[in-house]
């Protein structure tokens, strides 16, 4: 695919975007636009929703129908869209903090109700735009401006908390893995119910540098060496797991979607009428 092709996605009179250079946010967000135009999608039938973050300026840089809404509540804003119009493909592009902080309560709830979204989390592991703070998926021991001398607190591991709260495509990949990105995100596009890829990402900026991995390039190589495919995951050990970053499509599932359920019940109702 030439690069070109993707231009038609873009608002060109808001780029430059306000990304450090060789932030990992743009490669996500191409392979999303990748996605989109492999699929064929119309992008008068798509609706793009973010809240507040780096990632979360996605949605001022593509001209599709988007929401910039506030912070924690894209999920719910998408939410709200989709029972709107049930044609359109809904797609929320966050961040971690955005999406597993400020917003997990509206995160595990669509995946609970199995609501047909497409929910992209930007894990660069740390609040960039806020000054690199401590986010829900902070490795312990990483260094971050509010855990100067290493986090101590657990972080969430985002596919177990979709799996678990009922999302029903639940897939991870890196930035280093841009095609496997690129396919997880026409997967997840193309399945009906609450879809989450993860798709880790570099902050070099804050993450990168607190934790003296270094820059854009050097986050890139460490993913590389640091990931492991699901399939060869299953005969590695723990230990030898641990602070790795396990890549692959962990969970699909063919389930009713809130709105099939909820045209069962508007259909029996009728008969009774
Ligand atoms: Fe990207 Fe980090 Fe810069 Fe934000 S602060 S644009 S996440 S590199």
């Amino acid at each position: 695919m030439k690069v070109e092709a993707l231009l038609d996605y873009l608002r060109s009179e808001r780029w430059p975007t306000i990304w450090c250079p060789g932030c990992g946010n743009g490669i996500v967000l191409k392979a999303f636009l990748q996605a989109v135009h492999e699929l064929g999608l119309s992008k008068d039938k798509m609706a793009a929703v973010s809240g507040i973050g780096c990632s979360s300026r996605a949605t001022g840089y593509i001209d599709f129908n988007t929401l910039h809404t506030l912070h924690g509540r894209a999920v719910a804003f998408a939410t709200g869209v989709k029972l709107a119009r049930p044609d359109f493909h809904v797609v929320v592009l966050g961040g971690d903090g955005d999406i597993l902080a400020i917003g997990g309560n509206h995160f595990i709830h669509a995946c609970r109700r199995n609501i047909d979204l497409t929910i992209i989390v930007f894990n660069n592991m740390i609040y960039g735009m806020t000054g690199g703070q401590v986010s829900p998926t902070t490795p312990v021991e990483k260094v971050a401006s509010t855990a100067p001398f290493g986090n101590t607190e657990p972080p969430f591991d985002t596919v177990k908390v979709a799996i678990a709260a009922g999302a029903t495509y639940v897939a991870r990949a890196t930035v280093y893995h841009y095609p496997l990105l690129v396919q997880y995100i026409k997967r997840a596009l193309s399945h009906r119910g609450t879809a989450v890829v993860e798709a880790v990402t570099n902050c070099h900026t804050y993450y990168g540098r607190y934790n003296r991995i270094g820059d854009a390039s050097q986050m890139i190589e460490y993913f590389k060496k640091n990931s492991v495919t699901l399939e060869r995951a299953k005969n590695v050990s723990a230990e030898e797991l641990k602070d790795k970053i396990i890549i692959g499509e962990f969970h699909v599932e063919d389930k009713p979607t809130f709105h099939d359920r909820y045209k069962k019940l508007v259909e029996t109702i009728s008969r009774k009428e």
